[in-house]
């Protein structure tokens, strides 16, 4: 069901919020043994919202478009009531203390929080495979990975047992989860969510956003958790009448074709998928144009070298005395040791490590300031592509969902799985992920999704780009 359609049945009386969200839960206790995408569900809870969303119809009073709509919430985004882990060891038992600012704003609208999804450790990885708690699967096949860091929400979306969720997004891990799920994904412009109460990864990076069934519901979740807030410094107001053009214009936008992305490494079968739904666009009266960014290789490269650097200052602060787990030891230091050999995993360790390194005297220069300069060249790059083009268009990964244990004994290769979505977050650029089409592998039909990206600020008209694709 989508957002709409919820809105419409609970308005109408058709269906009682209770009898719906009883619903998700039936569908959480059926499947989620099995595919794990949630660490926590609040059935009590959920249900009480739903009580209260029941009186206030009952009342005749109006609703918001969001209100009893059932959303999962990935476990890095502070939400009272619930832990928040990080799929980390090292926050087991951490409570919320608060709620992040986007999610304020969702219980203002009247949204039921089911439970919070599973995810890489602080959102480091590719697959969910990197939890502390255990992968999560993908809907449509098991034997395969949901993708990540936002693995829990893109399941619980895919599966039908959440009607959306909200992810965080570093160097794609709303997008390429989607994308492996066949759900619809969006990463808006750097700043257009508020960061407050999001667990920081790489703060010049990371961005919350919706992963949704629909682009309408991606859309409306986006609109309500956007917007300044005097919490987090970067974040921006985005007005959505200037950016969105009418529909006959959106018609005739001009969409860039990167070559860079087509080449070595990619899936033929995901190859021909894009060019398939590029094709439909084109049919539709838009202008396709190749194009080149060819920094497109360094991407990766460079956010390996940032999002550590930001990973390492960011995680200093759990250090056994601040927050969650604490290891006793014969003194101060021994006791941050203790803790942080305990309660981080193997992923976390090693970009703490990496990023440690390259801020360290001496090599910060060498690595962490080039790092820097590439990045305003990759910036400079999409500019100069948005002056002559709407939109780029690229596949979202370069494969479809891999099997558990396929890149966990190569980090490098699990890495390559962003190789099309770090870009967008070096540059702060907004960028959805829609399914295009779905693939037969082993009798089961797996997704494609589609990269759609768009200027700074351009959030609203991405999402029309992409809500014009009919499959
Ligand atoms: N998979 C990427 C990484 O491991 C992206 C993570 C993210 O976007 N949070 O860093």
């Amino acid at each position: 069901m989508t957002i709409s359609q919820i809105h419409k049945q609970l308005t109408g009386k058709e269906v009682s919020c209770k009898e719906m969200v009883r619903g998700f839960l039936d569908e959480i206790k059926k499947k989620d043994k099995d595919i794990h995408a949630y660490l926590e569900v609040d059935e009590e809870g959920a249900m009480k919202q739903a009580e209260e969303v029941d009186a206030k119809i009952e009342k005749g009073e109006e609703i918001a478009e969001l209100t009893g709509v059932p959303i999962a919430v990935k476990d890095n985004i502070l939400t009272k009531g619930f832990n928040c882990t990080a799929g980390s060891k090292i926050l087991e038992n951490y409570k919320a203390p608060y709620d992040a600012t986007c999610i304020q704003k969702l219980r203002g609208a009247g949204a039921i929080f089911m439970g919070k999804t599973n995810l890489d450790e602080f959102a480091m990885g590719s697959s969910t495979e990197n939890s502390a708690f255990g992968p999560t699967k993908n809907p449509h096949n098991e034997e395969r990975v949901p993708g990540g860091s936002s693995g829990g929400s893109a399941a619980a979306v895919g599966a039908g047992m959440c009607v959306a969720g909200l992810g965080s997004d570093t160097g794609g891990s709303i997008r390429q989860p989607a994308a492996f799920c066949g759900v619809v994904g969006f990463k808006p412009t750097y700043g257009a969510v508020s960061r407050y109460g999001l667990i920081a990864m790489a703060s010049s990076l990371d961005q919350i956003g919706p992963l949704a069934n629909s682009v309408e519901d991606a859309r409306i979740i986006f609109d309500a958790i956007r917007g300044k807030d005097g919490f987090d410094a970067t974040s921006l107001d985005i007005n959505p009448k200037s950016e969105a053009r009418n529909s006959k214009q959106i018609q005739n936008i001009k969409i860039g074709i990167p070559k860079e992305y087509f080449g070595e490494g990619i899936d033929p079968e995901i190859k021909k998928s894009i060019e398939k739904a590029i094709k439909k666009y084109e049919e539709n009266g838009a202008k396709i144009e190749e194009i080149s960014l060819p920094h497109t290789d360094y991407g990766l490269a460079v956010y390996y070298i940032i999002m550590p650097s930001e990973v390492s200052a960011n995680l200093a602060r759990y250090d056994g005395i601040r927050y969650g787990l604490s290891k006793d030891a014969d003194n101060l230091l021994d006791t941050y040791i203790k803790t942080r050999h305990n309660g981080f995993g193997a992923e976390v360790r090693r970009r703490i490590m990496l990023g440690t390194h390259t801020l360290s005297s001496g090599y910060y220069d060498a690595y962490y300031l080039k790092a820097q300069k590439v990045r305003t060249l990759i910036k400079r790059e999409y500019e100069k592509a948005f002056s002559k083009i709407d939109v780029i268009m690229t596949p979202t990964t370069p494969t479809l969902p891999f099997e558990f244990g396929e890149k966990t004994k190569d980090p490098v290769s699990m890495y390559l799985s962003d190789i099309f979505t770090v870009g967008v977050n070096l540059a702060g650029l907004p960028a959805a992920t829609i399914p295009c089409d779905w693939i037969e592998k082993e009798g089961k039909k797996l997704p494609v999704g589609l990269h759609i990206i768009g200027p700074q600020k351009s959030d609203y008209k991405v999402l029309e780009v992409a809500e014009m694709f009919k499959n």
